[in-house]
């Protein structure tokens, strides 16, 4: 698992104008993607405040480390997440010296852009995606409007549950949404229809970049499986609730979730992540216990993760009157019932092999109450509890017009807390 070294200290400054009190990109989070300045092909870089640091052109010119300049020559983090993790290491301890040492300024300064001016890219070609269900309290949530006895399965505790999701519709945050269409059979009609969907949704969950590459047939044991973690970013599995309901038995999610997904640009490391880490929640009494190759002691003492998401709403009625969004929900992702390295150590644990830039969401992440729900599934309970807005609006589901808003923050007392950046989209009409 990675250290906590002087690159995380709190006192930590950067001659960079403004970073040192940025919410998300303080000299301590050095969070990694791949974006366009305004004239200029795709390149990789690091936010550092309101401004992006060009890597790959620091790296033609010599100045970052050997061992990952090759790496930093295509557009997309998947040669960099291919080394290992000391290689990534060693370029956040290099590009943490240059941006507090005072003589960073004259070599670093003109490779740095406003963010403003540029454009997000995906951070990877993502091969896989599979989105787990670790949040017990959306899984217990959601169970209960389908099957009000018998909330979870009996699986639930035993094993992290998950499914292949779709790759190609992985989107960078920003990119709107169609409603979409799809198979719909109410529960009072004989047939189903081909119509655009009602009950749009939105899922917050974290997604969990893979770093490395494990042969086909060998698993990663469970104690083994933090080194795995690339870093992490927001992610929004869109959720269309009417097309789910109608073909999620027997296989699970299909058309209900693969029309877009949404992912915020910034990879925020497992090496920045390091001071922000929390024991796993104790299982309650009862609970059964957890089986050896999904169980380590240091996973356990550590393997949770100091985060806070929130997922705010911003109609376009409020955009308008140009008032600001509405806070949905906010919840700590220490909530989810397996850890990360669980997570990895279960989908390897039969063989299956996972590469770099392959892409796991934990599952919508909910808390105990209303105030910590993940999606509006939960909050306005299938419909029956709208919610109203601060401009009397109501809402049940997501209208035309809406924009959901992720964002995210790890905090710790005695260090500098790191911001995870935005993940956005606005649903527009019904795809043509
Ligand atoms: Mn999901």
């Amino acid at each position: 698992m990675s250290q906590i070294d002087h690159s995380h200290r709190a006192d930590a400054s950067t001659w960079v104008d403004g970073a040192d009190h940025h919410p998300d990109f303080p000299v301590q989070n050095l969070p990694l993607g791949v974006f366009a300045p305004a004239s200029g092909a795709a390149r990789i870089g690091t936010a550092i405040g309101d401004y992006i640091l060009d890597l790959s052109a620091m790296a033609a010119q010599g100045h970052l480390p050997q061992a990952v300049a090759p790496a930093l020559r295509r557009p997309t983090l998947n040669p960099l997440f291919a080394l290992p993790a000391s290689a990534r290491r060693g370029l956040r301890h290099a590009l943490f010296e240059r941006l507090t040492g005072e003589d960073g300024y004259a070599l670093l300064h003109p490779h740095l852009h406003r963010a403003a001016h540029c454009a997000m890219h995906l951070p990877f070609q993502v091969g896989d995606y599979t989105d787990f269900y670790t949040g017990i309290h959306h899984a217990a949530n959601i169970g209960r409007q389908f099957r009000p006895d018998n909330p979870l399965l009996p699986n639930y505790k035993h094993i992290p549950i998950a499914y292949h999701g779709r790759a190609s519709s992985l989107r960078v945050s920003g990119e709107p949404l169609f409603r979409p269409r799809g198979q719909i059979k109410p529960a009072a009609d004989d047939a189903p229809r081909y119509e655009p969907c009602r009950p749009l949704d939105y899922e917050l969950e974290l997604g969990i970049w893979i770093a490395g590459e494990n042969p086909r047939g060998a698993p990663v044991p469970v104690g083994d499986a933090a080194d795995r973690i690339g870093g992490y970013c927001l992610l929004n599995d869109w959720s269309a609730r009417d097309i789910q309901a109608w073909e999620y038995q027997p296989l699970g999610p299909f058309m209900a979730k693969n029309f877009l997904t949404s992912l915020s640009p910034w990879v925020v490391t497992q090496e920045a992540m390091a001071p922000f880490r929390l024991p796993q929640r104790a299982r309650a009494a009862g609970d059964p216990a957890i089986l050896p190759h999904l169980l380590h002691e240091r996973d356990q003492a550590g393997g949770a993760l100091a985060i806070t998401l929130e997922a705010g709403l911003r109609t376009a009625a409020m955009r308008a009157a140009r008032q600001p969004a509405h806070r949905l929900s906010e919840v700590g992702a220490d909530h989810m019932y397996w850890t990360p390295a669980q997570m990895i150590a279960h989908h390897t644990s039969n063989g299956c092999n996972l590469r770099p830039g392959d892409l796991l969401g934990t599952g919508t992440i909910s808390g105990p109450d209303r105030t910590g729900f993940g999606s509006l599934m939960e909050i306005a309970t299938g419909g029956a509890t709208p919610i109203t807005l601060p401009n009397g609006e109501v809402r049940a589901f997501l209208e035309d017009g809406d924009e959901i808003i992720f964002r995210a923050k790890a905090e710790k007392p005695g260090y500098r807390s790191i911001g995870f950046g935005i993940c956005t989209g606005v649903v527009t009409a019904a795809m043509p």
